[in-house]
């Protein structure tokens, strides 16, 4: 039977590091860092994002802020809310949940959050930076958190076969950038699939570490998995479960019974990579406030004494 990788576990004592750090931080600087959440609409899965990110930066002692507009707002008025955040100097880390209302054009929004806030990541500054192998630059969030969910478990990606299924712009692709990296983390032989790649089992069983993250429900069976394999599985999908008391449960891209015996580890779907993302949003935040709060300082040291 494989191991459980808990990201639940993870999170929690990662959530309480964090929450240290930006106590002294805050001792340190009289910054509390801050997470500003921007919800268009009610949606109620993104609703439940929302209120579960703005509850963990609170938990972490951190100050958080939850701005809300109606579903028909017009483009320009969220424009309008992401400049104030850019300004405000209270607020070190803008997240503005997607999807977005299809009047508004979101990749311009996206465009406009100042990238040094740019807690999700998603702005092409950062994504292009982490193209190019920069270290310092924000992670996004959910494919940094399986990074870590790997290290701190003692599996570290270098020099192993990583196979990722799928290539969004949320998780596959990133992660990909973030694998490929020379140090910590990265130097792993990255392999991505996608819709289109033909014989996917013969892919799969390629990977010592296999990240299924295509939101199909249970795409990956034992017969495309090594033995012995490390297993992470990024999907969330709703099946119908009439035994439910809501009528369906979740489950995640892994048929996880099948896997779970042969792999040598394996993260469960809910508790695994989703508890992960949320961590690292929290993780960046921290990292997006020391950064700016030093940039404040040093602004200030360079017009002092010298002018
Ligand atoms: P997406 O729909 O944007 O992308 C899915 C990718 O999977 C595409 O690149 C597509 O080419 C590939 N794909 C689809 N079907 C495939 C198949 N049969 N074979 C091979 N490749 C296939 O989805 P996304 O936003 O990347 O999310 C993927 C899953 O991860 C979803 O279930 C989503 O809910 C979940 N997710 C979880 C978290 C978390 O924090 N736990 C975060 C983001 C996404």
């Amino acid at each position: 039977m494989a191991k459980i990788l808990s990201g639940t576990e993870l999170s929690n004592a990662m959530r309480a590091e964090i929450a240290e750090e930006a106590a002294r931080f805050q001792q340190q600087t009289g910054v509390k860092p801050g997470l500003a959440t921007v919800l268009v609409g009610d949606d109620p899965a993104s609703q439940v994002y929302v209120r579960m990110k703005g509850r963990a930066a609170e938990a972490a002692g951190f100050h958080s802020r939850s701005i809300v507009l109606p579903g028909d707002a017009p483009h320009e008025r969220l424009i309008g809310v992401v400049d104030g955040l850019n300004a405000d100097p209270e607020i070190h880390g803008i997240l503005v949940q997607l999807p977005l209302p299809k009047q508004i054009r979101a990749s311009e929004v996206l465009l406009r959050i100042d990238p040094a806030k740019d807690v999700d990541a998603f702005h092409p500054m950062n994504m292009g930076r982490l193209a190019s192998g920069a270290r310092d630059v924000l992670e996004p969030c959910t494919p940094a958190g399986i990074v870590e969910l790997l290290l701190r478990n003692g599996y570290d990606p270098a020099g192993k076969r990583v196979v990722i299924v799928g290539r969004s712009n949320i998780v596959g692709r990133p992660l990909a950038l973030l694998l490929l990296r020379t140090g910590r983390g990265g130097d792993a032989t990255v392999t991505v699939a996608h819709s289109r790649t033909p014989d996917l089992a013969a892919v799969t069983r390629e990977a010592d570490i296999l990240v299924a993250a295509a939101g199909r429900a249970e795409l990956i069976r034992r017969d495309m998995v090594k033995p012995g394999a490390i297993v992470i599985d990024v999907g969330v999908n709703r099946i119908d479960d009439p035994a439910s008391e809501k009528g369906y449960r979740l489950v995640g891209d892994v048929a996880f019974d099948e896997v779970e015996e042969i792999a040598e580890a394996i993260t469960p779907v809910p508790g695994g990579v989703g508890p992960m993302t949320i961590t690292m949003l929290l993780r960046n935040t921290l990292e997006a406030a020391r950064r700016l709060t030093a940039r404040g300082t040093e602004g200030q040291t360079a017009a002092g004494p010298h002018g």
